[in-house]
């Protein structure tokens, strides 16, 4: 079975994060959305908001799975037995990143390969620190999100200070 591990911070997940699932999905059995828990960054919404906003956004796809972990991307997928990251490139500076990163994993992962989809164009410029920005300040991020990341029913107050 051919799995493979989305993995991301996913605060929120945004309209290019799902078509880049989308147009993965005819390449794997399972892609699984899995949000990397790292201790040292600060997130806007909580673990349970992102996840329970990626379960509605796929909740129609039986393919994908939605998941959480915790320390090294590469020995999450050997446990769960994903042979491919998927990870999306909207320009040189996400290249320049995840060449490097995507080479350490070959090594850790012990042949893990990720496979990277160029985002569609009309995607290319979102970017979930975009969106934080904007709901930060206020705005609209209504054209970033998909319909099940529903933001003006959430106190704006809330997320203000954090
Ligand atoms: P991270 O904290 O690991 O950067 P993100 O949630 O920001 O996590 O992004 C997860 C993955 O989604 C990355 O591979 C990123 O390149 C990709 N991605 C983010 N936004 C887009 C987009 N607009 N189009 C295509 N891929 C994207």
């Amino acid at each position: 079975m051919r799995i493979a591990v989305f993995p991301g911070s996913f605060d929120p997940i945004t309209t290019g994060h799902v078509d880049l699932v989308k147009r993965a999905l005819p390449l794997f059995d399972k892609v699984i959305v899995a949000i990397g828990i790292n201790s040292q960054k600060k997130y806007l919404f909580s673990l349970e908001q992102r996840l329970a906003w990626i379960e509605a956004v796929f909740a129609d796809e039986p393919k994908v799975e939605v998941d959480s972990f915790q320390k090294l991307t590469a020995h999450y997928c050997n446990k769960i037995g994903a042979r491919y990251l998927l990870r999306g490139l909207r320009n040189a500076s996400d290249f320049d990143y995840e060449k490097t990163i995507s080479q350490l994993n070959n090594i850790v992962g012990e042949g893990l390969e990720t496979i990277f989809l160029i985002s569609q164009p009309e995607y290319s410029h979102i970017s979930s620190t975009i969106v934080r920005e904007i709901i930060k300040g206020g705005g609209d991020s209504s054209s970033f999100l998909p319909p099940e990341v529903d933001i003006s029913s959430l106190s704006f107050e809330k997320y203000e200070l954090k």
